[in-house]
Order: structure tokens, then sequence, then C-alpha cells
């Protein structure tokens, strides 16, 4: 008798493809990066990438541990094309805000059938998501910056 409900397990199968799929995004936009020699951006989403995938086999072990059954679904074609750097770290960060409301289903979940065992592992995941969305929020800032920091000096320029 397995101690995961099949309701949970059947949730959690379907996260390690989100998570899956969220490493499989994040090697698209590394891979954007690297053809365009941003080799510092493409090695930050690669890294991403391989964070991912750790998410993904947590969710794995979890199933297994508790007797469950592991199903691997097909993957979507990650986006591959894209016009700048902005529209980029955006996606990233949209993609983070999702996957945070995905943790937060599989609590309510858990919470609705009272699978207490499950909750240390969704806690980890629900302060892991914190740091997801503040590092991808504090980059576009950043990027931000540097782009009206590149108008500001042309601005300067053109007042001499
Ligand atoms: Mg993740």
């Amino acid at each position: 008798m397995a101690n995961i409900s099949e309701k949970l397990n059947e949730e959690y199968n379907i996260q390690v493809k989100e998570e899956l799929e969220s490493g499989y995004i994040y090697l698209a936009m590394s891979a954007w990066f690297a053809e365009r020699t941003l080799n510092n951006l493409a090695a930050w989403f690669h890294k991403q990438a391989e964070e991912e995938f750790v998410h993904a086999m947590k969710f794995v072990n979890y199933i297994l541990d508790t007797g469950g059954k592991v199903e691997y679904a097909e993957l979507k074609k990650p986006k591959g094309d894209f016009n700048n750097i902005l529209e980029i770290l955006e996606a990233a960060y949209e993609h983070e805000k999702y996957i945070t409301s995905r943790i937060h289903h599989l609590y309510e979940v858990a919470n609705e059938l009272k699978e207490y065992s499950a909750f240390p592992m969704l806690h980890w995941f629900l302060d892991e998501q914190i740091e997801e969305e503040e590092q991808t929020a504090a980059l576009i800032d950043l990027y931000k910056g540097y782009v009206n920091d590149f108008n500001f000096d042309h601005h300067i320029k053109r007042e001499e």
C-alpha cells in the first residue's frame, strides 16, 4: 500500500513534467545567449536549467520513497526565438510565477487530502520559489538600470 495518494501521485507526475519543462525552457534561453556570445547570461540560465532537473528529481524521489508510480510525460518544445534580453528575462519571471502557482496548488491538494507527510518538501519548494522569483526580478531591475544608465550617458554627451 502506497503512502502517497493516487491524486497527489498524479499531481506530482505533472509537476515532474513542469520542472523538466522549466529546465528545457532555460536551456533554450541559455542557447540564445550563447549564440550571441553573452556567455555569462548563457551560464546563468544553464545553471537555472540544472537546478530545475534537481527539482524534478525531488518530486520523483518523493513518489518512489512513498511507493507511488513515476510517469514521465512528453515535454513541450521550448520557445527559442526572442527579440531581446528583456523579453527573455520577463518570460523567465512569468514562468517562475507560474511555477509558484503550481506549488500553491500542490500544497492545497495535499492539505485537502490531509497528506501531511508531503508538507516538508512543499515548504522547501515555497522557500525556493521566493528565491527563484526574487533573483529573476532582480535581474530585470539590473538590466533596466543598465538601459537607463546608457540613455543617461548619451544624454550627457548631447548636453556638452
Ligand atoms: Mg523549479
